[in-house]
């Protein structure tokens, strides 16, 4: 019997735990080495911890709205942010634990320590016990990111927050700065207005959501300002007035002034490759510090492989997730590539907002001729009943072929409905192929089908 592939994996986050699993399944010999908690930045600093606070707020949004739904609660809803962390550290830990329990089942080795790669088949971590030595056949990076920092503000100031600082605070503050009105400073926004805190957003940008359809984030912000967030577009933090001890003070280019109890720094992610032996290995690097991979996900150096964050292509659990699967075929003879053309992009805010594939304006410079059909969810029966009945779904199609190219949505439920989508962009489904799909009824689901069906300006439920 041939002995089995060794493969170290180098961070344990959605990327690393996910090529982990696969490995063994495919009859590996795997070790993740992780030097902090499973899950990375996805389960404990990301993705989860966010939407486990969302999934509070957004039950405290319908509590408030009772008297609307036909229910009286007595006296005021007062959210209780101790509690909602709380539950918050719950989640993590329930879902951190069940990837142990994965691990245990599939025989994956879990090594709690840093590691550091000192030659293209071994990798040493230092644990609590002393330096271990790991042999490899195959190594997989998988070490992730970190947010960055701008380095004209302090960050041991108890008033300058990074967003896993922001998913640590004890006490919700009366008021907050977001730098940053992409994704994760979005998110924040939506859920600490909801708790009462009183928002500014600074953006260099001449639109929030820099990378999503100008019209989406043009409604968007329009739906921030009305919930009295303050969104300033094409402005720059300059430098700091003042840290105070309750309060930080901010100028900004033009001569204006912001004043916040808290200031969350959101603008980008840098990856963490630093001290783990790339440098000596030889494993090259870009200009901003990303890892160089080719499409099978193999860096400069034959037998060691990049994934996630670390690698600069999407910062994305899923696409992390997914480039773990690519990689470990690879670690074991497979010749696969990674195919980045579809990947669905998802903004859990309140209303939530969902896109893949092209955009209107981007099929246009990509030399097709985008025709679109659009369905507001104001007509929606289903988003009447349950209180959500703002925001659309948009289909934009190839007006030659009839082929979905891609979708934009705004609206309740929009990030598990974008998936239809992504599957018809994948397999180059027509919009008549979606549109004669029957979808249920009442469902937020069937204003995907509608918008098809007002691609070809025939949507029954759409007054043209
Ligand atoms: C606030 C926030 C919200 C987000 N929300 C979403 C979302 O809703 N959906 C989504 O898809 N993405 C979201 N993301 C992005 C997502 O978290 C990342 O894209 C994803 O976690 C990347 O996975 P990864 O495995 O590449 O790296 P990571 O999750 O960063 O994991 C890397 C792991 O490696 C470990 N490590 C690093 N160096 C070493 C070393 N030398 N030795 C051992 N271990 C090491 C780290 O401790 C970490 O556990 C969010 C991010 C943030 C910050």
């Amino acid at each position: 019997m041939s002995e089995a592939t060794r493969i170290v994996i180098v961070g344990g986050g959605p990327g690393g735990y996910v090529a982990g699993i696969r490995a063994a399944q495919r009859g590996a010999q795997v070790t993740v080495v992780e030097k902090d908690l499973v899950g990375g930045t996805c389960l404990n600093r990301g993705c989860v911890p966010t939407k486990a606070i969302l999934g509070s707020v957004e039950a405290i949004h319908k509590a408030r709205a009772g008297e609307e739904f036909g229910f009286k609660v007595g006296g005021d809803i007062e959210p209780d942010f101790a509690r909602i962390m709380e539950r918050k550290n719950e989640i993590s830990k329930k879902l951190r634990d069940g990837i142990q329990g994965l691990f245990k089942r599939s025989k994956v080795e879990l090594l709690v320590g840093q590691g550091r790669i000192v030659s293209a088949d071994r990798v040493e971590v230092e644990t609590t016990d002393g330096v271990k030595s790991l042999a490899a056949d195959k190594i997989i990076i998988a070490t992730g990111s970190e947010p960055a920092e701008l380095p004209f503000f302090d960050f041991s100031q108890p008033t300058v927050l990074d967003s896993t600082a922001a998913l640590e605070m004890e006490q919700v503050p009366k008021s907050l700065l977001i730098i940053g009105a992409g994704v994760i400073g979005c998110e924040f926004a939506s859920i600490f207005s909801e708790l009462g805190t009183d928002i500014t957003m600074v953006e260099m940008m001449p639109q929030m959501l820099p990378l999503e359809d100008k019209r989406l984030a043009k409604q968007f912000q329009s739906i921030f300002r009305k919930k009295g967030i303050n969104v300033m577009l094409k402005s720059k933090v300059e430098s700091v007035a003042d840290y105070g001890d309750n309060s930080i003070t901010v100028d900004l280019e033009g001569g204006d002034q912001v004043t916040a109890e808290k200031m969350l720094v959101s603008i980008g992610r840098r990856p963490n490759t630093q001290d783990i032996g790339l440098e000596d290995v030889g494993v090259e690097m870009d200009q901003r510090g990303y890892i160089k991979v080719n499409d099978r996900l193999e860096t400069s150096v034959e037998g060691i492989y990049a994934i996630g964050d670390v690698n600069g292509g999407i910062l994305l659990a899923h696409v992390a997730s997914a480039e773990g699967l690519v990689a470990v075929e690879n670690c074991l003879g497979g010749n696969e590539e990674r195919d980045l053309s579809v990947v669905p992009s998802c903004i859990y805010t309140m209303p939530e907002i969902a896109s893949v594939g092209l955009t209107e304006s981007q099929a246009r410079e990509e030399g097709f001729k985008p025709v679109t059909g659009t369905f507001r969810l104001g007509a929606s029966g289903k988003a009447m009943a349950i209180g959500e009945d703002v925001g659309y779904i948009q289909i934009v199609a190839d007006e030659k072929t009839d082929k979905i190219l891609g979708a934009n949505m705004m609206g309740p439920h929009v990030t598990d409905l974008i998936h239809e989508i992504a599957v018809a962009v994948r397999k180059g489904l027509t919009v008549k192929d979606v549109g004669d799909t029957i979808h249920a009824h009442p469902t937020i689901g069937e204003a995907v089908m509608e918008a098809c069906h007002d691609v070809h300006g025939e949507s029954v439920h759409v007054a043209s």
